[in-house]
């Protein structure tokens, strides 16, 4: 039993994906074959400058071509439950059901409770508590599927998670924004970082809503960006 760390690791993406995605483009308005396209790519500027004409207009098929899959460790189920709200990732799980947490439950403590060494202590005893009892349930026969039933939202989980390029956007727009949970937050930010890591044209799309539009649309804003609201009296 011990508090976990979040890892994100992108284990899978394709080889060319400027010149996928250069060539999913430049093939709505071509004669020549894609395959022509894709051969006679120019270099990166070039390819650069169409995809984000493309993009900023909305033409977001192009970028679905692009496949990503992160393998992400150590994070709470609380985190793994908002995440798979998004209905075009893909993902695979450890499950409850069948991994038996021997030795006790790995777990996740929220920053804000690790800050006071007060609150951690309470929030340690408790999952201390819950370990005990959910190895008694298993020692008395009952199946993990059933004893898991007590099992706290910190309980860390892993998964493997498999989505577009255009999904990946989406979701760094929604769960990069400080309305977001921190935790969310923090396994969005590392899932956008390791693609910027090869991608850096990518850290313009993979950021907050508001920074992609130049507006918030947040009933309770963090302020830092003008409101829609806003903005829309400015047109009347
Ligand atoms: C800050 C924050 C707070 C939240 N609070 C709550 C909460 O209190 N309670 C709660 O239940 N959820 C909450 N959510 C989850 C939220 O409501 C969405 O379920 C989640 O963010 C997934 O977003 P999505 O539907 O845009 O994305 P995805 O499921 O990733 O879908 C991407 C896009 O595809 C399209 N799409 C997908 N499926 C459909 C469909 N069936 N019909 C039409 N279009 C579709 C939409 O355009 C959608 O934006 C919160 C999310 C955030 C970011």
């Amino acid at each position: 039993m011990a508090e976990k760390k979040l890892r994100v690791d992108l284990i899978s993406k394709p080889e060319n994906i400027l010149k996928t995605i250069y060539t999913a483009c430049k093939t709505c308005y071509s004669a020549k074959l894609p395959i022509e396209i894709f051969d006679e790519a120019p270099e990166n500027d070039k390819m650069l400058s169409l995809i984000e004409k493309v993009i900023s207009s909305g033409h977001y098929s192009t970028i679905e071509h692009i496949q990503l899959t992160f393998a992400i460790s150590n994070v709470s189920r609380a985190c793994t439950h908002q995440l798979v709200r998004h209905r075009h990732i893909s993902f695979s799980q450890k499950s409850q059901r069948y991994v038996r947490e021997k030795g006790g439950i790995d777990y996740i403590i929220p920053e804000k409770i690790k800050n006071s060494a007060q609150l951690k202590k309470k929030f340690e005893d408790f999952i201390n508590a819950t370990s005990d009892l959910y190895q008694e349930f298993l020692d008395a026969g009952i199946p993990a599927e059933d004893a898991r039933s007590i099992l706290p939202n910190a309980a860390s989980s892993s998964l493997i998670a498999s989505l577009n390029l255009r999904e990946l956007i989406h979701l760094a727009n929604l769960r990069l924004c400080t309305r977001a949970q921190l935790e969310i937050r923090l396994m969005v930010k590392a899932m956008c970082d390791e693609v910027i890591k090869t991608e850096s044209w990518l850290s313009d799309y993979l950021v907050p809503k508001c920074i992609r539009f130049g507006y918030c649309d947040e009933e309770k804003s963090c302020g830092s960006m003008i409101g829609k609201s806003e903005i829309l009296k400015e047109r009347v």
